[in-house]
């Protein structure tokens, strides 16, 4: 198993192998390609295009899909999929990306904001016409926009995926399957304030590791100011180092919060002795590597 960083920043940290960048944010903030690095994009989610254009906004029969509206619990405003300007200009900054040095793109809120979207005029028209079921659309819906981005991506192709391991398909249009057959990996963020609860964590992880039909990476948040935490976050890396994951990434605020994890891990002989004694063998590798740079 790999151990990687998320980051808002394009600079790689020592001790750790796999490097996602985020290029395009959910406020529309889009930056310059970082090199070297998996490129992970906002798509669908731009609260500054909303602003500029509200048409642009996904809409459901109580309201459209904006964070003010609180009678759905989203997290961010999100453009409606079948935009076609605001479809093309995305498309377009993936493509302005893969033409970097870069490793790969990774794809972020490429979807439904949720089951009752999208009613605009223009969806409700291209569901009818497409004779399929709400559900099978809105899965067509999302798979051909990957299909799209797809053959713009140059490298390693990858999505992040909502973890809803049984309603993903009828709530955001994710076609599991299908876009197994588009991405090199699936890159699942299970993202916490803190991991001192974890089993929620531990669960998901083993659900997509055993489910998915690639591989499968998940992103733990490591923005840890306290010991406390960052001791339950390296003891939830540990078990869901026990299923098959492809990589484990650490969401952090900068190169230094990732160096804080290292040298939290590398100095704590407790917890290296924990492990030890619980037998977390790919747990140690990952801290021994670190202590040849810490
Ligand atoms: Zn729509």
């Amino acid at each position: 198993m790999r151990i990687g960083l998320v980051t808002y920043k394009p600079e790689k940290v020592e001790g750790y192998d796999l490097h996602v960048y985020y290029s395009k944010w959910t406020d529309g903030q889009a930056f310059p390609a970082a090199k070297g690095m998996q490129n992970d994009v906002t798509v669908l989610c731009d609260a500054k295009a909303i602003r500029e254009d509200p048409s642009l906004v996904a809409m459901s029969n109580t309201g459209p899909a904006l964070r003010k509206n609180r009678r759905s619990n989203l997290a961010f405003d999100f453009v409606c999929p079948t935009h076609p300007a605001y479809r093309a200009k995305a498309l377009n900054y993936i493509e302005g990306l893969s033409q970097e040095n870069i490793l790969g793109v990774t794809l972020n809120l490429y979807h439904f904001p949720d089951q009752e979207y999208c009613v605009c005029s223009r969806c409700v028209e291209k569901w009818k016409q497409s004779g399929l079921s709400w559900t099978q659309w809105r899965a067509q819906t999302v798979t051909e926009l990957l299909q799209e981005a797809k053959e713009r991506i140059k490298g390693t192709f990858a999505v992040e995926i909502y973890p809803d391991p049984v309603l993903a398909k009828e709530r955001y249009g994710l076609d599991l399957d299908a876009i197994g057959d588009l991405v090199d990996y699936f890159h699942v963020p299970l993202s916490s304030r803190d991991y001192l609860t974890n089993y929620w964590t531990i669960m998901l992880a083993r659900d997509f590791a055993a489910s998915l039909k690639k591989p499968v990476v998940v992103e733990l948040s490591a923005e840890m100011p306290t010991d406390e935490k960052l001791e339950a976050l390296l003891k939830t890396v540990a078990y869901i180092s026990r299923h098959k994951l492809d990589a484990v990434l650490l969401l952090v605020h900068d190169s230094e919060n990732a160096r804080q994890v290292c040298r939290y891990a590398v100095n704590n002989n407790d917890l290296r002795d924990w492990l030890e004694k619980y037998d977390f063998g790919e747990m140690n590798r990952i801290i021994d590597g670190w202590t040849k740079q810490y």
